[in-house]
Order: C-alpha cells, then structure tokens, then sequence
C-alpha cells in the first residue's frame, strides 16, 4: 500500500490512497482543473482512480468531488447525511434525490473497493454526518482522521493498530486564543465539534496501540493558529521521536507517496 496528499488545510484537502491496482481520493476541495494539476504532480490522472469517498459535506472537502466524478466518469461514496447536506447536489439534481454517481455509505459498515477496504467511522464534527475513515489491503491499514472536535473511544478503537496515520493537528490552543479569528468562530474551532488542537491530537495518539506505526503526518493544519514545528513538537512528545520523522500535510503540496 502507499498514500499521498494533493493538499490539507481549509483551503482544500484530498488524499489518495492505493492498494494493488486499486486507488481512491479521499475528499476533493480542489476545482477540477487544480485536482488533476494536483494528481499530476504525484504521477496519476483521473483515469487512474476508482473514486472519491468524502468524509463530508464542508467545502474544504467535498466541493470539487461531483464536479470532478462528473468530469472522469469516477464514482462517489458519501453517508445519507453528507449527500442530503451538500448543497451541490442538491442543486444539481433539483431536490435531494440520490445522485446517480453517488453510492450511500453507512457510517459503521466497511466497504470494497476493488483491492482496498474503507472502513468508516462516526466523528463529532459540526457537519450533518461525519466520518473518517481505515483504508486498509487486508493486512496493513492507513487510518485518517481530520475534522474531529473530540476523540471518542470508538475513533481510538479504530484507529489502534494503524500502519500509518494522517492525523489533524488544526491548531495550537494559544494561538487560536490569540490569534484574528473573531470570539464565535475561536468557539467553533475549538469546541467539542470543531477541530482538533496539537495538544488533543497528540491525547489521541497516546491512546492507540502504536506497535505498528511506521508513518505519522500531521494534517489540516491551520494557516493562522498553527505552525508546522508546533504540530510536530506535540506527536513527536508521544511517539519519542525526532521531531523532523512527523510529517506534515501542507496546504500547498500535500506530500508525496509514503510507501506503508
Ligand atoms: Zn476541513
Ligand atoms: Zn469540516
């Protein structure tokens, strides 16, 4: 198996992750011109993906996911609650029925694509139905989890055992306290189905059974409450390693295949 970022951040975020011949994104935030300027640059075009599962309905993630799937032929998977939430779909199907590329997910229940297994999971986020999700071949599993407000045990079940980790590390709580976002918006980030901070982030991977981890990236990183040595400092706390080992999922580049 190997994963790549084309970007992560309230800018946009999506992520490939491939197991034998078969490869999915994970949330598309990008236009479609930039997302295939973005799969290029990893060395993959449209026609090399199954399709897109979006974790939810919030621009960051799901805005460029029909548009693309339209523009490839690609297919869509997303909860009841993501589909009837998105505006898009809404619009571009005049009053909420199924979209015919979409495929309803449960949250609870894994699903096949081709040689991978996605395995969802519930997250308190402010979105209508959130999950996050295990991507795994059967032996060795990718866990990614962003737009989370506050771990459950059931996020630390699923994610105990993990290969690897794409673990958001929105923001440092001083910063956010700090910082120019006004008094109801520091509420929303950092409350209970907001984002999740370092110092939460790195509570979570404390919780996990880590034995097998091999890789650690740090995503959805704020540009304006955050800083990428601060994300890094916090998982690093944890896992006992030099701090240049975390990886970080940048806005602008994502990061390249990780080889799990
Ligand atoms: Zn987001
Ligand atoms: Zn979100």
């Amino acid at each position: 198996m190997r994963f790549a970022s084309l970007g992560s951040g309230s800018g946009g975020n999506a992520l490939v992750v491939e197991a034998g011949a078969s490869r999915v994104m994970v949330d598309c935030g990008f236009s479609v011109e930039e997302t295939d300027r973005r799969l290029a640059r990893i060395g993959l075009s449209a026609g090399d993906l199954a399709g897109i599962v979006v974790t939810h309905e919030h621009g960051d993630h799901a805005d460029g996911a029909i548009p693309f799937a339209r523009r490839h032929g690609l297919r869509v998977w997303m909860t009841h609650g993501t589909l009837r939430a998105s505006g898009t779909l809404r619009a571009t199907t005049g009053g909420g029925a199924p979209d015919p590329v979409v495929t309803v997910i449960d949250s609870h229940a894994p699903f096949a694509v081709g040689d991978l297994e996605v395995a969802p999971f519930p997250v308190p986020h402010d979105a209508r139905e959130p999950v996050q999700l295990v991507l795994g071949d059967g032996v060795r599993r990718v866990g990614v989890l962003t737009d989370i407000g506050a771990s459950t045990r059931h996020v630390e079940t699923m994610l105990s055992g993990c290969d690897a980790l794409v673990l958001e590390c929105n923001h440092d709580e001083r910063m956010l306290a700090d910082g120019p976002y006004p008094g109801w918006l520091k509420a929303r980030v950092g409350g209970p189905f907001g984002h999740l901070a370092n110092t939460a982030a790195a509570q979570l991977l404390a919780a996990l059974d880590r034995s097998r981890l091999r890789h650690v990236v740090a995503a959805h990183l704020s540009d304006k409450n955050n800083r990428p040595e601060l994300a890094r400092a916090a998982l690093a706390g944890v896992l006992g390693c030099a701090a240049e080992w975390v990886g970080i999922a940048e806005q602008a580049t994502g990061f390249g295949w990780r080889e799990v």
